[in-house]
């Protein structure tokens, strides 16, 4: 059952954000994740301010540089349907494609499914884990088979989002406002490390809105893709994933950024397959390099080892593909 709470629907971004300067409210964008939550008792709130009737927040429209700006109440659907998403961000594209099932892409918006909670079974079972304030990670010595293989430091949550690692891998930036300032955060700075807080997932404040998401103009050149791999082929979150965007100078790898998701706490850097990849061409020898580097410095938990192969292969299929594709 829903505990009770109180619920405010303002219509301005500047009354939403007076509204969460007076304390002890929660967000809520589409509520897919939030409700969960507040459902399951993962965590309780007096007030929780809808966001949902602030048209300034919605919206898909090209930048006058030529990227895209994204209001943070853009649903899922919308992002799909998106003629510009689908032509020059195919990552983000192919990610949205796969968040969820049809329902909450109707429901979910960007700016949530950024935010969203870890889907760890002890965060969101009755277990007082770290993450809730307790005393450990209930999940390093536990049922660990869908949790990180990177960066577990004192938590060993992935993070949930497919969204997350696509942004990501295309340089995008997150614009938020607080009660007396703007700021922007790009995606790959937006999510924190157990090591650096284990109970907050984002660096947002709680009275920080994203109120949207902006896509650089993308480069000549780049070809990019996501894939996730999944228990099950519906509604379920990346057992393993790959966000990748790769520029080409001819036949050679002139930039990258990849982006690995069901591997850490936060959408993690494959560093060490961008730097096996670029400066080459994505032949045989630098694809098995570049697999190799993706998993190079894991730390496997007891029932999750079997990560690291599918990473290997994510990682092979998605550069062959890649290096064969002309856009
Ligand atoms: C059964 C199920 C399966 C799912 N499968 C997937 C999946 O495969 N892949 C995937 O990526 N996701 C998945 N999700 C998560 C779902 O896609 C996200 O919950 C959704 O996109 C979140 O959007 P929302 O608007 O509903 O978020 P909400 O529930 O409204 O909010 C989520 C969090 O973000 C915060 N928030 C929301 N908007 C803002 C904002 N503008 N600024 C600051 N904070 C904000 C909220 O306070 C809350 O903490 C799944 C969810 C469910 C229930």
């Amino acid at each position: 059952m829903l505990p009770s709470f109180s619920i405010v629907r303002p219509t301005s971004l500047d009354e939403a954000l007076a509204q969460l300067a007076a304390g002890d409210a929660r967000i809520h964008g589409g509520g897919t994740d939030l409700l969960g939550c507040l459902h399951d008792g993962v965590f309780a709130t007096p007030k929780v301010v809808s966001l949902s009737r602030i048209q300034e927040l919605r919206g898909i429209a090209r930048t006058a540089d030529g990227g895209l700006r994204i209001g943070a109440l853009t649903t899922i659907s919308e992002l799909i349907a998106s003629g510009g998403v689908a032509e020059r961000y195919r990552a983000l594209h192919q990610a949205a494609q796969v968040v969820a099932s049809p329902q909450l892409r109707n429901q979910g918006t960007l700016a949530g499914n950024l935010c969203q909670k870890p889907r760890c079974w002890y965060y969101r079972g009755e277990f007082h884990c770290l993450r809730k304030g307790g005393e450990k990670c209930f999940a390093f010595e536990g049922e660990n088979q869908y949790h990180c293989i990177f960066g577990g430091d004192t938590c060993f949550i992935v993070h949930p989002s497919d969204t997350a690692p696509a942004l990501a891998a295309h340089g995008a930036v997150c614009r938020v406002s607080g009660p007396s300032s703007s700021r922007s955060v790009p995606v790959d700075a937006l999510h924190v490390r157990p090591s650096q807080d284990p109970q907050r997932e984002t660096v947002l404040d709680p009275d920080e809105v994203v109120t949207e998401i902006v896509l650089p103009a993308a480069p000549a050149g780049v070809r990019s893709s996501y894939r996730k791999v999944r228990a099950r082929a519906s509604w379920n979150f990346a057992l393993a994933g790959v966000a990748m965007a790769v520029r080409f100078d001819g036949a050679q790898v002139a930039d990258a950024r990849v982006f690995l998701s069901g591997a850490a706490p936060v959408p993690w850097r494959a560093a060490g397959v961008e730097q096996a990849i670029v400066g080459r061409a994505l032949d045989a020898a630098t694809i098995a390099a570049a697999a190799e580097a993706a998993v190079a410095g894991a730390e496997p938990l007891a029932k999750n080892g079997y990560k690291l192969p599918l990473f290997r292969g994510l990682i092979t299929d998605e550069l062959e593909k890649i290096a064969t594709r002309t856009v």
